[in-house]
């Protein structure tokens, strides 16, 4: 018999139950037992939804209330001494970690957070010191949840983080001199523990993810599976699940022979299909294989007939006993359910599954090779149907695009004049002072705004009345612009709930869900917008906005968009095309605005591409490059349409270019803004090496604070940016947008901003 299994269920709940349950605990309107209650109910519903849906092999402890890398930190006590010391209660202490804890006399920012691989939700780093010891929590969450669900009636297997990939994830505490690997020896002896206290708590199984298998790995940490897993892959404990996903391990294939007593391997067949029959030669005469094949990025249904093949080849290779349906990697990255979708329109919605489908899909493809497709002939017959319908749907194909697409030439991509000669005339043209000043877009999305929105959103107020209000508010952003005497002016973006979501209403191929959560970090969800078809745009998207401001204001107005890749990095893509294909959809559509906002007389317009970065592949390599190509094609696509007096600015919200530092360059934008506020200045010196030629504004606010810095501070800043830079390169700016700042603070800092130029201005 072949099993079904799931590497892990999203978190939230059906209405992000645990992000209302969590922010209502920080506020102090739910006790911390009400807070514990919710999540073991939240826990409980997961489980037997996927009792219910067929699963055979559900996990546990793959809840967490804040991140899971934080679960285990806290469980190894790997606490640094700054949390640890104040005495609080353990799920204090873990927020403490998470979110830094301001209350009653202590005061403690967070730990770092960063992205997990290259998905959009954020893991806790492990923290650590040189003298680190590590000690099993005295009630481990792990056990403590298995038995939760046993007393349910609900046999699980539990999800740990493997102690490679905890270590290899992990970085040294500021200022301690330690290589995290090197405390594998004092570390496995804390999992051996909580092994054998699952064991004994009734768990056969368990699931150990090393998904750093995925990467390029230092020898080091290459080298840690082998005493690692002779420690922990034994008779004695729970036979282990060794999962790896979001990449494909055949160039790791010489860490294999470490994991030789391990009982299954589980590999990304949805990213890395042609990883099957390698994998399926490395394994043991025993091992069994989990074939992840019910995607866990992203919201398409399963084609049943596709995975159906893939599970079937393995069979024949291995025997039914020897494999795992699964899915490819946890469903933390999908949303809930697609049962609270009430708006979506009927086709499209035949055409995705979410978390609470996809554990149906898991249990249906398993059955249909055990018992045969007559035993799920209905499910597997209603899902062909879905199948067909999708590809051959006016809305997935539109050959106007497609046609557009044919006649693009290599020409389209390149402004007509280099950089030298298109500064001469963007100087005569904008007349800007040395050192300009502007801001990164955004204005405070003050209160008012969202009800404002809301009820236009809810039909409480008609679109002239929105207009008329919006109107006010760019009115309001100009003359506080007027004020400051900033020399480059926005708009304010008062109009946009979210800088993708704004272009994906208004673009062609977008679908949208109403609940369609999926957690980012914390209690933070985002709810990415669905690319279903080819991309267009019916009509100009901020053309009006825009000019509207640029009549108001005296000073040059900077129109303002989001990047294709942005836009497609931060949405569910296609599964059907290549992502290229789509950048270079989303390019097209945005490349007719940028013109249109030129003819419209906005002769500065910034581009904005902050998820470049994260789209770069895991590996280094020929991927990294090809992913690079591509992806500076889509933006000098989308820009290189203007005449060479109009400006073109980008935005990214971090300074670490380093490794990509060419793509950068390539990108061809007059303007480049940066984050810079709270990173070493010394990050800028990769512009003087490479001889960069254009403009550079690196952030010197740091927008996430709302403290306010004095002029002082600018002026320090901006004579250390002096030391890398050249005067005629440099713009003064913050370091990204302000929505989420309060008034008061943000003309504070601006004016400060201003006159720190100013003062600049007068010494060159
Ligand atoms: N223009 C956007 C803003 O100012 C940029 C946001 C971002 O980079 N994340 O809000
Ligand atoms: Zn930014």
């Amino acid at each position: 018999m072949v099993s079904s299994s799931v590497l892990g269920f999203p978190r939230m709940g059906a209405n992000r139950d645990l992000k209302k349950a969590n922010e209502a605990y920080w506020a102090d309107k739910l006790s911390r037992d009400e807070l514990l209650a919710e999540a073991k109910r939240l826990r409980l519903a997961h489980w037997k939804l996927q009792k219910d849906a067929g699963v055979d092999q559900i996990p546990s402890n793959d809840f967490a209330f804040y991140d899971h890398v934080l679960d285990h930190i806290q469980m190894f006590n790997a606490i640094p001494e700054r949390y640890s010391k104040h005495g609080l209660a353990p799920i204090d202490e873990y927020f403490a970690m998470g979110r830094g804890h301001q209350k009653d006399g202590v005061d403690v920012p967070s730990l770092e957070m960063v992205k997990w691989f290259d998905s959009n939700y954020h893991y806790v780093k492990p923290t650590l010191q040189k003298d680190q010891s590590f000690k099993l929590a005295s009630d481990p969450k792990p056990v403590r949840e298995y038995l939760e669900a046993k007393e349910a009636g609900i046999n699980t297997r539990p999800v740990l983080l493997g102690p490679v990939s905890f270590l290899a994830l992990g970085k040294a505490d500021r200022d301690q001199d330690v290589e995290p690997i090197s405390l594998l020896p004092k570390l496995l002896p804390v999992y051996v523990e909580l092994l054998t206290a699952l064991k004994k708590a009734g768990a056969e199984t368990v699931q150990i993810d090393e998904p750093v298998l995925v990467f390029d790995l230092q020898p080091a940490v290459k080298a840690a599976f082998k005493p690692a897993y002779e420690a922990l892959a034994k008779s004695d404990l729970p036979k282990i699940v060794l999962a790896t996903y979001f990449g494909d391990i055949v160039h790791n294939f010489d860490v294999l022979p470490a994991l030789a007593n391990v009982h299954a391997l589980h590999v990304d067949l949805v990213r890395h299909p042609e990883q099957l029959e390698p994998v399926i030669s490395q394994l043991g005469p025993n091992q069994v294989l989990s074939a992840g094949v019910v995607d866990g990025r992203n919201i398409w249904k399963t084609n049943f007939k596709k995975a159906i093949e893939i599970v079937e080849t393995a069979i024949q290779k291995l025997g039914a006993e020897r494999v795992i349906v699964a899915t490819s990697s946890s469903l933390l990255h999908t949303p809930h359910s697609l049962d609270s979708e009430k708006k979506l329109d009927a086709d499209v919605r035949e055409w995705f599954s979410f978390a609470a489908q996809k554990i149906r899909e898991v249990a249906v493809i398993a059955k249909a090779v055990t018992d045969g497709p007559a035993s799920v002939k209905a499910e597997l017959e209603s899902n062909e149907k879905a199948m067909q319908a999708r590809a051959t749907s006016k809305r997935t194909n539109n050959p106007a695009v497609k046609e557009a697409q044919s006649k693009i030439t290599k020409a389209m991509h390149d402004r007509k004049s280099e950089f030298p000669a298109r500064y001469e005339q963007q100087k005569k043209h904008l007349s800007l002072p040395l050192f300009p000043t502007t801001t990164i877009g955004s204005f405070p999305q003050t209160k008012d705004i969202r009800i404002q929105r809301n009820k236009f959103t809810k039909g409480e107020i008609t679109p002239e009345e929105y207009e008329k209000f919006i109107e006010k508010e760019i009115d309001e952003v100009i003359r506080v612009q007027d004020e400051l005497g900033l020399d480059v002016y926005v708009h304010g973006e008062p109009e946009r709930n979210d800088m993708v979501q704004y272009f994906g209403e208004r673009l062609d191929g977008y679908a949208f869900t109403t609940n369609g959560w999926v957690q980012s970090y914390g209690s933070r969800c985002v709810r990415p917008p669905i690319i279903v078809g080819d991309v267009s745009r019916p009509a100009p998207m901020t053309v009006k906005e825009s000019k509207y401001a640029a009549k108001m204001s005296k000073k040059p107005m900077k129109g303002m968009l989001t990047g294709p890749i942005t836009c497609l990095r931060w949405s569910f893509p296609r599964d059907d095309v290549h992502q290229s294909v789509q950048a270079q959809q989303l390019a097209l559509a945005l490349r007719e605005e940028v013109v249109d906002l030129e003819a419209a007389g906005i002769y500065v317009i910034q581009v904005d591409e902050p998820a470049l970065r994260e789209g770069l592949p895991l590996r280094s390599g020929v991927e990294r490059e090809k992913y690079l190509d591509w992806a500076v094609d889509s933006f000098k696509l989308s820009t290189a349409g203007v005449e060479d007096s109009t400006q073109i600015h980008s935005h990214f919200c971090y300074s670490e270019f380093q490794d990509f530092f060419h793509a950068i360059a390539a990108l061809d934008a007059d303007v480049l803004s940066i984050e810079n506020s709270k990173s070493d200045a010394k990050l800028l010196k990769v512009f003087v090496d490479k001889a960069y030629p254009r403009h550079i504004g690196p952030g010197v606010y740091d927008i996430h604070s709302p403290r306010v810095p004095a002029e002082k501070e600018f002026e320090d800043r901006i004579a250390e940016m002096l030391q890398y830079l050249k005067p005629e390169q440099l713009w003064i700016n913050p370091d990204c947008g302000l929505k989420t700042r309060q008034w008061k603070e943000t003309k504070a800092a601006l004016i400060n901003l201003v006159n720190a130029a100013k003062i600049f201005r007068e010494k060159y």
